[in-house]
């Protein structure tokens, strides 16, 4: 029997939330060889297509290997001097606020950190944002309405365990999909266990599932309130937990007023869910993009919530809602304060005790008072001249952004714009002043934390090419020379974690959730070797689940059940744009594609972009399947290629948003999507814009 292979560098997988571990081997001549970690306990050796073609997309193509000022290569010095001289200056002459940091879930953890403490407390803004905006701040903002900290409540075994599953909004099998497998693999040993899919597409997580409620797209609110009456109804409302809950009635009667009938579902349909989910007290409800990107994503979160916390269906074995990141750092982002409404180690920017809290621990000159531009917001301020500096990290929101070709205008405008990024190949590096090569997934050490609250080391396996550097130390270096310059002397990532895991202490001691100040002391050879962990690390509850005890984070101690009345996507279908405009991912293609593109098997999974739409709909429009189709909002247009499927409703249209101006010119699809947000989270509605589509005819 052949020997099972020495695990030599364990990483993580740079690409999606669910942050499989794996294992790298660097060869002679400077590719790598990945394989599945067996032992990481998000995947067990597993590796979806995405991350087992890793070691074919590492390589010096394309790679950014100086900085460059003004499209010239020059020197770390020279480069560094000049954006740290910027800086100063534009503060001095317009103030903190004048300045944004808009950085990435690609960033890790100890990255995050020094960023975050640079802006909010040291230039004194909170003018830091992240993609992950664009992920789930909505969940972020449900969770801290209804448990008063932005708490993940249980883990991936809880979906193993679960006898019904429930997917919202979540292409599950596409975008997450070893979690995906996982589920497969339970319902293999356990046939009874159920599957339900809630996505208006028929997406490739339907294949494995027994019921798929197609609902009309953005009426997930309607369809949970219609649960929770029906919850009520069956006199299936858990009396005692529900004494550890705030806002039961208020949130009942605001339920009891939607109609569900604005799904589009069956009364059959809509029976034959909540009879299955009110009897399987053992209920998982996974919820993804399709909920968080909306403008009532933080509603469509908190309907989801009230159901478990009615039932106390939360934190036991197989049971209670779970967020899905899409990235493999947005949870980290959450955990350090990366978004411009948070303080690091889950203290809240509003509360004036937290500020000081942190304040006095930085011992910083001074302490953002108050939240900072959302990404949005951001680039809207960038065009109308109120941002004079940008400093952009690791993504390339000249594309991914909503009304993309109003943000690549708005930083093209922009007095002073930084972008630290691996490659100069994308079309917001293209527009930066100064250009810093920062080191690349595979050379770079530190941590990341995945959907479930596991905290696991990515570690170098490659020598950073030409001049590339650490993103930590790239910040810290601009802190430095701000001036700050013990602030950030950092020698290591591990010197800035075990700060970060100090910091939770005072957190932890503040009532807060996360604390991992057990790791506050560990050495270097810890960090070094440190297993994947769940966090909390205290004492008295480690790791597991939270909440099945009725302790909240609230000051009273309880949650909240938030009550919500549904409301409609805010672009209005109409005779000029008719079509409801859907945009996500497909198996293959990771973001803007800077690294997924380089792999050609990953290419030939779908090869080029397109529009998917009903055939009745391309049939009154005269569109056969392959044509070219000019798709065009109030915002913008593109040009793709038809592909007919009933897996679309009539009136819906979806088209995947990878593509960018480098690959496909015409298909940047952000550029049609609106730059609506939650009134909450600030998280735009990239799942229902308004489009017109037409068959389209070269001049
Ligand atoms: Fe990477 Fe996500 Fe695939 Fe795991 S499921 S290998 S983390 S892309």
């Amino acid at each position: 029997m052949k020997a099972d292979r020495v695990c030599e560098i364990r990483s993580t997988c740079p690409y999606c939330g669910v942050g499989c571990g794996v294992c790298l081997s660097a060869d002679a001549a400077g590719g790598l060889e990945v394989r599945g970690d067996p032992d990481h306990p998000a995947n067990f050796g597993k590796l979806c297509s995405k991350g087992s073609a890793l070691g074919e997309t590492v390589g010096l193509e394309g790679r950014l290997l100086a900085p460059r000022v003004g499209g010239t290569d020059t020197d770390w010095d020279s480069a560094l001097s000049l954006v740290a001289g910027r800086f100063k200056e534009i503060i001095e002459q317009h103030g903190p606020e004048s300045v944004g940091f808009y950085v990435s879930g690609q960033l890790l953890t100890e990255d995050y950190y020094v960023a975050n403490k640079l802006m909010k407390g040291y230039i004194g803004a909170a003018n830091i944002d992240t993609n992950s905006r664009l992920c789930m701040a909505s969940t972020v903002a449900g969770h801290r309405r209804a448990f008063g900290t932005d708490t993940v409540p249980g883990t991936y075994e809880d979906l193993e365990e679960a006898d019904l599953v429930v997917l919202v909004g979540s292409n599950l099998a596409w975008c997450h999909p070893v979690l995906y497998q996982r589920i497969l693999r339970a319902r293999k040993k356990r046939p009874e266990m159920k599957l339900v899919v809630i996505d208006p597409r028929r997406t490739a997580s339907c294949d494995g599932a027994d019921m798929h409620l197609a609902l009309k797209a953005g009426t997930d609110a309607a369809l949970f309130n219609g649960l929770l009456c029906a919850i009520h109804d069956a006199g299936a409302v858990d009396k005692h937990f529900v004494t550890h809950v705030n806002g039961f009635d208020e949130t009942l009667a605001a339920a009891s007023s939607d109609r569900d009938a604005v799904t589009g579902l069956s009364d059959d349909d809509l029976r034959a869910f909540y009879d299955l989910w009110i009897r399987t007290e053992k209920a998982v409800t996974v919820f993804s993009q399709g909920v968080n990107q909306s403008s009532s994503g933080t509603d469509k979160v908190n309907t989801i919530l009230n159901c478990h916390l009615a039932t106390g269906r939360i934190g036991l074995p197989g049971m209670g809602p779970f967020s899905v990141t899409g990235q493999p750092n947005a949870m980290g982002g959450r955990e350090v304060g990366g978004l411009a409404n948070m303080l690091a180690c889950h203290l809240e920017l509003e509360n004036a005790d937290h500020r000081a809290a942190v304040h006095e621990f930085w011992g910083s000159p001074a302490i953002a008072q108050g939240p900072g531009l959302k990404a949005v917001e951001m680039f809207r301020a960038a065009g109308e001249g109120r941002i004079k500096a940008l400093w952009i990290i690791h993504t390339n929101p000249a594309v991914s952004m909503p009304d993309a070709d109003a943000v690549r205008r708005a930083i093209a405008d922009c007095e002073f714009v930084v972008v630290s990024d691996i490659t100069a190949e994308t079309d917001t590096a293209r527009l930066a002043d100064v250009l810093l090569p920062a080191s690349a997934w595979g050379e770079k050490e530190g941590t990341v934390t995945g959907s479930d609250r596991l905290i696991s080391r990515q570690r170098a396996a490659l020598p950073a090419p030409g001049q590339a550097r650490p993103d930590w130390d790239i910040l810290a270096e601009i802190g430095r020379r701000m001036g700050w310059y013990e602030a950030f002397d950092y020698a290591s990532p591990a010197e800035i974690f075990r700060e970060y895991a100090a910091l939770s202490g005072v957190a932890g001691k503040l009532g807060r959730d996360f604390d991992i100040s057990g790791k506050a002391e560990m050495d270097d050879r810890a960090y070094d070797t440190m297993a994947p962990f769940h966090w909390p690390q205290s004492a008295g509850r480690r790791g597991g689940r939270f909440f099945a005890d009725g302790k909240f984070y609230h000051p009273d101690g309880k949650a909240r059940m938030v009550p919500v009345r549904y409301r409609p996507p805010e672009a209005k279908q109409a005779p000029r744009y008719p079509f409801r405009f859907n945009t996500g991912r497909i198996r293959d293609q990771w973001h803007t594609m800077t690294r997924t593109a380089r792999s050609p098997r990953l290419a030939a999974h779908l090869a080029e972009p397109f529009l998917d739409l009903h055939p009745g709909d391309a049939a009154r429009l005269g569109i056969s399947h392959a044509d070219l189709v000019r798709v065009e909002s109030p915002e913008g247009r593109a040009i793709l290629r038809a592909r007919l499927t009933d897996a679309q409703q009539p009136g819906d249209v979806f088209a995947p948003m990878h593509w960018t101006g480098e690959t496909a010119p015409c298909a940047r699809v952000d550029a049609l999507v609106a730059a609506v947000t939650d009134p909450v989270s600030g998280q735009p509605e990239s799942k229902a814009s308004v489009v017109a589509v037409t068959k389209f005819q070269a001049a």
